[in-house]
């Protein structure tokens, strides 16, 4: 297939809040910033319904509005949003070397990362569904949390983010269910403690989801034990699966330093990492917070290094 080779000076990689946010500072900063959006653009975001904790929305917006917005921000001061999907990276090159769709080489002074993190799913149908209508199904309790207040929900997993989540939503719902597929769980034992110790929080072990119930919304789940066999419904009206996420980092292994989950190390207080020029920001460097508004100020700070990164270069 026929290549054609582009240079551009700040290329940002993902379209979620951390890559808006780095191309509306780096627009901003004239680095004429090339934004390449990856298979979903907008990103996490677009899956979810109302988002109401992002500073500045007093009403609270949808996912992909709020999305829509940061993109028009970025646009506005002359980023260029392009669909495509990075496939391949040399790094270590000066300048560093990026394919788009296999088709596109681009060759690039500063990359910022921001590819963010997929979360993982049962892969059960009825999940799948009320998870797209936005149903009641739902992989953030922080975002989502607060619409079933008072009521009985279930969570499913067993490590820090479940453990963190259920004790989130004991505090807002009547009643969790914890599903947990083995007779332990992989939770830091500070928080499991915590779990147990939450009378409104029932652990179900050696357990597995079989079934979600529900047209529009979620009405109950059907859950296995499996050491029983014995099947049993919940009457819930939300799902929340916290079985955790993928980095989507895949391409840059081998190069760019990352932890065993694939989750890209920056030096702590910046978001450089371990190539000069090249910088992570957002959910692929953050296994702990992901939020919009936290990986969107990262992708401030990965805006601001870039900047200084070129000035000190000499590029810019
Ligand atoms: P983990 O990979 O640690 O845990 C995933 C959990 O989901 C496991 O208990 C696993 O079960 C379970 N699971 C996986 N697939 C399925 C499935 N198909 N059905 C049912 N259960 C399933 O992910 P986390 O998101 O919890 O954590 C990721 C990393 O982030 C960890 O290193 C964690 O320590 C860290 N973290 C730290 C926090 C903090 O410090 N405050 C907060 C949140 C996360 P099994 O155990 O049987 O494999």
């Amino acid at each position: 297939m026929q290549t054609k080779t582009e240079h551009i000076t700040c290329l940002i990689i993902g379209s979620g809040p951390a890559g808006y946010t780095a191309a509306i500072y780096a627009a901003r900063a004239d680095l004429k910033p090339v934004l390449y959006t990856g298979l979903t653009p907008g990103g996490q975001l677009t899956e979810t319904t109302e988002v109401d904790n992002f500073p500045g929305y007093p009403k609270g917006i949808t996912g992909p509005e709020l999305m829509e917005d940061l993109k028009a921000q970025a646009e506005r001061f002359g980023t260029q949003v392009r669909f495509g999907l990075v496939t391949k990276a040399d790094l270590n090159a000066s300048p560093k070397r990026v394919w788009v769709d296999e088709t596109t080489e681009i060759t690039a002074d500063t990359v910022i990362i921001s590819t963010g993190a997929s979360a993982k799913w049962i892969g059960l149908e009825n999940e799948t569904r009320l998870r797209m209508s936005a149903g009641g199904v739902s992989a953030c309790a922080v975002c989502d949390g607060f619409f079933f207040k008072g009521q009985d929900v279930a969570i499913v997993g067993a490590g820090d983010t479940a453990a963190e989540e259920a004790t989130y939503l004991s505090k807002l719902c009547k009643k969790v269910y914890m599903i947990v597929r083995r007779g332990e769980m992989r939770a830091s034992k500070a928080m499991q403690q915590r779990v147990k110790n939450t009378p409104n929080i029932e652990i179900l072990w050696d357990s597995e989801t079989l079934d979600i119930l529900g047209k529009d919304t979620v009405e109950g789940a059907i859950v296995k034990n499996n050491k029983t066999n014995e099947t049993r419904t919940l009457n819930i009206t939300g799902f929340f699966v916290a079985i955790g996420h993928n980095p989507n980092t895949a391409i840059f292994k081998g190069q760019l330093d990352m932890d065993e989950l694939g989750y890209l190390h920056v030096v702590p207080g910046s978001t450089k990492t371990n190539i000069e020029g090249v910088f992570a920001v957002g959910d692929c460097a953050d296994k702990t917070y992901r939020q919009a508004v936290t990986a969107a100020g990262s992708g401030c700070m990965g805006a601001l290094d870039a900047e200084r990164y070129l000035a000190s270069a000499g590029v810019h």
